[in-house]
This record gives structure tokens, C-alpha cells and sequence, in this order.
């Protein structure tokens, strides 16, 4: 628990699932006040809304597709509509398509840019004008990916995009220091959510996953989200412009592992 996050006003987009709904949730155990936003999934945004008040937190959910303008612009409306304030916007939203990249229409390659990059983007920049126009320290978290750094065959989008965020999250958190505007991302590895659902009900697929993460077992999203809750605090306070992997060690070349090579 961090003191400091009591009463915060937090926004998470994507939270109706995976790691956005672990970090609602554990936000709501650290009595913020969060702003769930879903694009599909109403139920589990309704859901995950309980939790937080169970948790002694306070709650509001908001449909709004984070690849628009007026969806952003949706999602700040209900943070300033049901709490008066914002301190902590979490661009968690994200999507991938699995194809050949010669394969790949300019369609789906728009759509994955749209979501994890674009998306980011208009997230932070509304995020920003609000606390630059307060005059307020403001906290910026993004969820990027292990493949911001390590290149993916068949999700050249995905790659492409989280490549982005990264270099996106180094450049605002540059951009905006001197105001007080922190900006993070996180790069988490293979974690259990329904993004990889399909993929670890097959054996050979998950035992293989496994096999490429020195810690050897697939993350839990409470884990990233105790990432996301340090990183919203005032305990990483001198911390801007950087990724926090929370992946077993997946990016540290585990195909040297134990001397090989
Ligand atoms: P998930 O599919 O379980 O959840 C993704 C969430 O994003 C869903 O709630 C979905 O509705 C939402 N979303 C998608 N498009 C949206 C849109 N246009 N507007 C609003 N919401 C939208 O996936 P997850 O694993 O929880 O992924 C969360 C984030 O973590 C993503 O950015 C993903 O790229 C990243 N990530 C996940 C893993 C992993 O192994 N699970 C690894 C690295 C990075």
C-alpha cells in the first residue's frame, strides 16, 4: 500500500480485463478513485467497479474506444464529472493480430497502430492539457511490451506500435519534466489474460512460452499492476522515461541461458 495514492483520481483505460482490470483493481485496494474504461465488455467494467468499492475505493466505468479523440475526451469527462480531478492516466488499452506481414491489410495494420499507439498518444496528450491548465504534477503510465524491444515475426504492428511507445514515453517524459509530469512505461512479458488465452490452452504453445522466460512460469497481472501502483506513487518519484520490465527475465537473451552460445 502507498500512502500517498489514498483519494487519487486514476484513469484506466482497457480495464475491463487482463492487466487493466488487475491494476483497477489494485488501485481500488489503495482507496483511489478510478475511472474504468471498456470497449466491449460492460459487464466485467461493471464487475470490476464492485471490487473497487469493496476495496474501500470509489469507481466510475465509461464506454469509449481510446483510438478516438471523442473517446478520450469521454473518458477525462468522467473522471472530472464523478471525482473533480485527475492525477494518473494509464494508457493500458491494447490489442494484437497474429498474420504474415506480407499478409497483413492496411486495415488490421491501421487498427493495432490506432490502438497501442495512436491511442497513447491522444491518452497522454489529453492527459497533459489537463495537467498543464492546473498547473498540477501529473502522472503518465503507459502499457507498452517486452516487444518494444525484442522484434516479433507476425506482429510486425504490435512491435511496430510498442517500439513507438517507447520511444513516445522517452520523448513527452524529456518534453515535460520540468513541469512535474511523470511518464513510464511498462513492459510486461507473458502474462495470463485473455490476450494470450487461446495461445496457453495449448500445451506445446504455453510449455514453449515458458521455456523463453528464465523465471520459468507465466506472470500474473496482480504482478504488473504492483508495477503500475509503484509507478503512480510518490515512491518512484525520480523515476521518468523509463520502462519497467516485469517479464521473469524474458529480455535478458534467455537462449544464453546456462552458458550456451
Ligand atoms: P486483454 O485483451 O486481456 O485486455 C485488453 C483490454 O484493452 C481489453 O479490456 C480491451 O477491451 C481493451 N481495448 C482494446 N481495444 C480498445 C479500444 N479501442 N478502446 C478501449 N479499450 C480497448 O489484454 P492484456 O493482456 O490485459 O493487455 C493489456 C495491455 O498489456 C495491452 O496494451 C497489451 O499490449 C499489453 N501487454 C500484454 C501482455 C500479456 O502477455 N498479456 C504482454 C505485453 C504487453
Amino acid at each position: 500500500m502507498y500512502q500517498d495514492l489514498k483519494n487519487k483520481v486514476a484513469v484506466v483505460t482497457g480495464g475491463s480485463k487482463g492487466i487493466g482490470n488487475a491494476i483497477v483493481k489494485r488501485f481500488g485496494q489503495e482507496q483511489m478513485s478510478v475511472v474504468i474504461n471498456y470497449n466491449g465488455d460492460q459487464e466485467s467494467a461493471q464487475k470490476a467497479a464492485v471490487d473497487v468499492k469493496v476495496s474501500g475505493g470509489k469507481a466510475v466505468v465509461v464506454k469509449a474506444d481510446v483510438a478516438t479523440e471523442e473517446g478520450n475526451a469521454a473518458i477525462l469527462k468522467a473522471a472530472l464529472d464523478n471525482f473533480g480531478d485527475l492525477d494518473i492516466w494509464v494508457n493500458n488499452a491494447g490489442m494484437e493480430i497474429k498474420k504474415p506481414t506480407h499478409e497483413v491489410s492496411l486495415a488490421d495494420w491501421n487498427k493495432v497502430i490506432s490502438v497501442n499507439q495512436t491511442g497513447v498518444f491522444l491518452g497522454s496528450k489529453i492527459a497533459i492539457n489537463y495537467f498543464k491548465s492546473h498547473h498540477k504534477p501529473g502522472n503518465i503510465i503507459n502499457m507498452s511490451s517486452v516487444h518494444e524491444k525484442i522484434p516479433w515475426p507476425t506482429f510486425a504492428s504490435y512491435a511496430s506500435a510498442k517500439g513507438g511507445v517507447k520511444l513516445f514515453t522517452e520523448t513527452i517524459a524529456m518534453e515535460y519534466a520540468k513541469e512535474g509530469i511523470r511518464v513510464n512505461a511498462i513492459g510486461p512479458g507473458a502474462i495470463n489474460t485473455p490476450i494470450n488465452a487461446k495461445k496457453f490452452a495449448d500445451k506445446q504453445q504455453y510449455d514453449q512460452t515458458v521455456s523463453m522466460v528464465p523465471m520459468n512460469r507465466i506472470g500474473k497481472p496482480e504482478e504488473v499492476a504492483a508495477g503500475a501502483a509503484w509507478l503512480a506513487s510518490s515512491e518512484s518519484s525520480y523515476v521518468t522515461g523509463t520502462t519497467l520490465f516485469i517479464d521473469g527475465g524474458m529480455t535478458l537473451y534467455p537462449a544464453f541461458m546456462d552458458g550456451k552460445g
